[in-house]
């Protein structure tokens, strides 16, 4: 391979992403997916029907719990409003405390009408 190569052509293109960062990144992908038993076969064929890298990756990758913030597994946890993988018991709690936070916060509003 010849791909040390660089050319002026290439220096004067900042927006174009750096050829070894990307392929590094997915060298490392090809690892992760590799311990999650997924062949390079089958991650191509991934991209091939339209996934993308960062969803390959965000799938692939350890999730914590923004909640309590201890890892939590893809198999059993709940994804909450905005896409973030959480345990249900913390996402239940923080409901209950959302629920209760917003009465509250209306019952104020309410009081400063009058
Ligand atoms: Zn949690």
């Amino acid at each position: 391979m010849t791909l040390t190569k660089v050319t002026m052509n290439n220096l004067r293109q900042p927006a174009e992403p750096k050829q070894d960062v990307v392929e590094s990144a997915i060298v490392e992908l090809l690892e992760i997916a590799q311990r999650q038993g997924i062949t390079p076969a089958d991650f191509i064929q991934l991209l091939d029907s339209g996934m993308r890298i960062s969803g390959f990756l965000a799938a692939m990758t350890t999730h914590y719990c923004w909640i309590c913030g201890h890892e939590v597994s893809l198999e059993t946890c709940k994804i909450d409003e905005h896409g973030s993988a959480v345990h249900e018991p913390c996402l239940f709690a923080r409901m209950k405390m959302e629920t209760a936070s917003s009465r509250f916060g209306a019952s104020r509003g309410f009081a400063s009408e009058t």
